[in-house]
């Protein structure tokens, strides 16, 4: 019964077929319309360059803005940044496209001299690695999660077919820079009297999720394991984020720097939010399916009461419904 209702696709106004696939961002992209929605930001810059600012001593932060993928700045959507040690930087995340990650490597050499010696990827999303490549000429290592690296050489004609115009002069599927240096589980970077705690999930937001812990401040670079304010993304697995922000809860941390929205000191009381929406999404996607509604149904009922907490809910609420829903009907 449920194998018949939950493939019945074709009363959906819109093609969800390519939804399962976890580089989604796209095939939303094509199915909503622009609205830009920007957010004030909680932390004033301290400089001007790049909107750069020091959350934490040595550790800096630009934060992105809450806009669809549609608009001219979809390229600047994540919270990106860098970490300076005594001996190198280490740069976390280099935003959605060649100039952003440009933009970042010059703010970071207008801030330090030291080199920068590791990208660290939280995962392959466009918003996170598209600028890779502005940092390839100074030879750092690249880091990510070791499942990063079949992700970047699978999709490596998907980018340059979606992101063209973000790839800078002379784009070619060389443009994507992928890790050289996987984690499968914890690995320490020391870039001097600093030690970079990396740690690899299984399946979560992503299939390729990473975080980065500065042990000296205590600052978690969650990537999109977390995100405030806009609403979160769900393109990996459901049941697999929860447990994985349960493990979150342990870490001692006193901030935390999330993939998308602003920064906070308390990770369990930033992580509020989120928890409720996602734990809104199984029970109600649950209940959905044990009721025997139709996917199309199921999209009109779940998760209604979390419109008014998070921005952009309009433009990707559905596409996470549709997620939970294909990824729970069998379990
Ligand atoms: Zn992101």
């Amino acid at each position: 019964m449920k194998r018949s209702k939950s493939l019945n696709l074709r009363k959906i106004r819109l093609s969800y077929s390519e939804i399962s696939n976890f580089l989604n961002y796209p095939v939303i992209a094509l199915m909503i319309f622009t609205l830009s929605v920007t957010s004030a930001s909680s932390t004033a810059p301290d400089t001007d360059i790049f909107n750069i600012s020091e959350v934490a001593p040595g550790i800096y932060l630009h934060k992105g803005v809450h806009v669809t993928f549609e608009d001219k700045q979809h390229d600047d959507i994540a919270n990106i940044g860098f970490i300076i040690g005594d001996k190198c930087t280490a740069v976390i995340d280099t935003g959605g496209s060649v100039t952003i990650g440009s933009n970042l490597h010059k703010a970071i050499q207008e801030t330090t001299d030291k080199p920068v010696c590791y990208v660290i990827n939280t995962h392959i999303h466009f918003d996170h690695v598209l600028g890779n490549l502005s940092f390839v000429d100074e030879h750092p290592e690249f880091v990510g999660n070791e499942t990063l690296k079949a992700e970047i050489e699978g999709n490596r004609s998907f980018f340059l077919e979606q992101y063209l115009n973000d790839l800078g002069p002379n784009p070619s599927t060389n443009s994507i820079i992928g890790p050289g240096i996987g984690v499968t589980d914890t690995k320490e970077l020391d870039i001097g009297d600093r030690k970079l705690v990396l740690t690899a999930y299984p399946t979560a937001h992503s299939y390729s999720d990473l975080t980065v812990l500065d042990e000296k401040t205590g600052t978690l670079w969650a990537g999109d394991l977390l995100f405030r304010e806009r609403i979160p993304s769900l393109t990996g697995d459901l049941k697999g984020w929860l447990k994985v922000m349960e493990s979150l809860k342990t870490l001692h941390v006193s901030l935390v720097i999330p993939g998308h929205g602003t920064t906070a000191k308390n990770l369990s009381e930033a992580m509020q939010d989120q928890k409720r929406y996602l734990d809104t999404l199984l029970t109600e996607t649950r209940q959905a399916i044990a009721d025997g509604l139709f996917l199309d149904e199921a999209l009109e009922l779940i998760g209604n009461d979390e419109k008014v907490h998070w921005l952009l809910h309009e433009q990707h609420h559905k596409a996470n419904v549709i997620k939970a829903f294909t990824g729970l009907e069998w379990e």
